[in-house]
C-alpha cells in the first residue's frame, strides 16, 4: 500500500509517499522538505507566526511536487496521513487541514498522525528487522523521553524530563556560544574539536532511581562557563556534549534494568543525528548484547516519510479506522497517556 504523509508541525514542511509492499519492503517512493532555519535565524530559534505562514506557503506545492516526482496522483494511494499533533498549533493546522482536504477530494481515508509515533516508528522504516517491543531514547526538540515501544499505538513510557529536551538543551548551548540556529548540529562539529575535561559541568539525576531526565541544570552552568571568559568554546561545547551523552547513557542504562525484555536498544528524534550519542548508545546496547537500531540522520530530523510511514503501520495493523474529518489539531498530545505527570514536564 502507498500513503502520503504531510508534516507541519515546527519549522520544516515536508511531503512524502510511502510504499509498503507485499513482502514486508519500504520505499520512500518521493519526498521534499522545505526548511525553514533561514526565515526564522535572525531571531534564534522558530518565531510561530513565521512559521504557521510559510507552511501556509508551502505545502500544497510540495505535495504537488511529490506526486510529480512519483508520477503518481492521488488516486493511487491508499491513505493521506498528516501530523495532527503535537506541535506549534498554527502550523499543525495547516498541515492537517490541507490533509483533510485533499482526503475529501479524493475519497480516502484520513490518518492523524502524533508527530512523536512518527519519531518512533521511524527506524522501523529504516529497517524493516526491527521487532517489538524495543526500547526507544525518543531525544528531539521539544522531548526527551524513554519509551518501550510494544505495538504499533502501544508506546509505555518510562521516563520523560522534569525540565529541557535534549534537543533545547543543544540549541540552548548553541546560543550561548554563539553559534547560531539551529543549534544541535553546530555544537556538535565544534564539539569534535574541544577538549571535554577542560571544563567540569555537572550531570544532573545520574544514578538517580528512576530513569528521568533533566537539562536545566547543565545549561546553566554551560552559561556560567562561558561568563566565566576563560574557556574555550569548543572546550564548552565538547564537555556539554559529554555530559548530556554521560546523563543519555545512565539513564538508558537505568531504563533498560526496569523495561523487561526488548529486542533492541533504538534512538529517534532530532537529537538522533549526533554522531557520538549514537556511538555511545551503540556501545551501551553491545554492552547489554542488544542490537542498536537508529535510523539514518535524514530520518532523525522532523520529515514526512516518518509520518506517511506511521500511517501505513495504522493502515496495516488490525482493526484500522480512518480518522474524522473533524479530528482536532494538538498542541499537546502525549503519546502514553497513561504515564504519570512529571514534575515540570510538558508531555
Ligand atoms: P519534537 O519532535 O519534540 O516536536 P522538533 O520536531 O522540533 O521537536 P526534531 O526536528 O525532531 O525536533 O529535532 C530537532 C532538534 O534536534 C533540535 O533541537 C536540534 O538542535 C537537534 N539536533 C539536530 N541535529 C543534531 C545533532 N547533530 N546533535 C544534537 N542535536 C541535534
Ligand atoms: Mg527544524
Ligand atoms: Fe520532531
Amino acid at each position: 500500500s502507498l500513503v502520503l504523509g504531510i508534516e507541519s508541525s515546527c519549522d520544516e514542511t515536508a511531503a512524502a509517499l510511502v510504499r509498503l509492499g507485499a513482502g514486508g519492503a519500504r520505499e520512500i517512493v518521493a519526498q521534499h522538505i522545505a526548511s525553514q532555519d533561514e526565515a526564522h535565524r535572525p531571531y534564534g530559534g522558530v518565531v510561530p507566526e513565521i512559521a504557521a505562514r510559510a507552511h501556509v506557503e508551502r505545502v500544497a506545492p510540495l505535495v504537488a511536487a511529490t506526486l510529480v516526482d512519483a508520477g503518481l496522483t492521488l488516486a493511487d494511494v491508499d491513505a493521506i496521513a498528516a501530523t495532527a499533533g503535537p506541535g506549534l498549533i498554527g502550523g499543525v493546522m495547516v498541515g492537517l487541514v490541507t490533509a483533510k482536504a485533499l482526503a475529501m477530494a479524493s475519497d480516502k481515508p484520513l490518518i492523524a498522525i502524533n508527530h512523536l509515533e512518527g519519531h518512533a516508528l521511524s527506524p522501523r522504516l529504516a529497517d524493516p528487522g526491527l521487532a517489538f517491543p524495543y526500547l526507544l531514547l525518543l531525544a528531539s526538540g521539544g522531548h526527551c523521553q524513554l519509551l518501550r515501544v510494544e505495538g504499533v499505538g502501544a508506546y509505555r513510557r518510562l521516563a520523560t524530563t522534569i525540565d529541557d529536551a535534549l534537543g533545547e538543551a543543544f540549541d540552548k548551548t548553541a546560543k550561548i556560544l554563539g553559534l547560531g540556529y539551529p543549534g544541535g548540529p553546530a555544537v556538535e562539529r565544534l564539539a569534535a574539536t574541544g577538549n571535554a575535561k577542560a571544563v567540569p559541568l555537572p550531570r544532573p539525576l545520574l544514578g538517580s532511581a528512576d530513569p528521568n531526565f533533566s537539562f536545566a541544570g547543565l545549561k546553566s552552568a554551560v552559561l556560567r562557563a562561558q561568563e566565566a571568559g576563560i574557556h574555550a568554546a569548543a572546550d564548552i561545547a565538547a564537555a556539554f556534549q559529554q555530559a548530556a551523552i554521560d546523563c543519555v547513557i545512565d539513564r538508558s542504562r537505568r531504563a533498560l534494568d526496569v523495561a523487561g525484555e526488548v529486542t533492541a536498544l533504538v534512538v529517534a528524534g532530532g537529537v538522533a543525528a549526533n554522531r557520538a550519542i549514537r556511538l555511545a548508545l551503540e556501545e551501551l546496547a553491545a554492552e547489554r548484547g542488544l542490537r542498536f537500531v537508529a535510523p539514518p540522520v535524514a530520518l532523525c530530523t522532523d520529515n514526512a516519510a516518518m509520518i506517511a510511514w506511521a500511517g501505513l503501520e495504522r493502515l496495516a495493523a488490525p482493526g484500522f479506522v480512518a480518522d474524522p474529518l473533524d479530528f482536532p489539531a494538538r498542541p499537546r498530545w502525549p503519546l502514553d497517556p497513561e504515564a504519570a505527570p512529571v514534575r515540570g514536564a510538558g508531555v
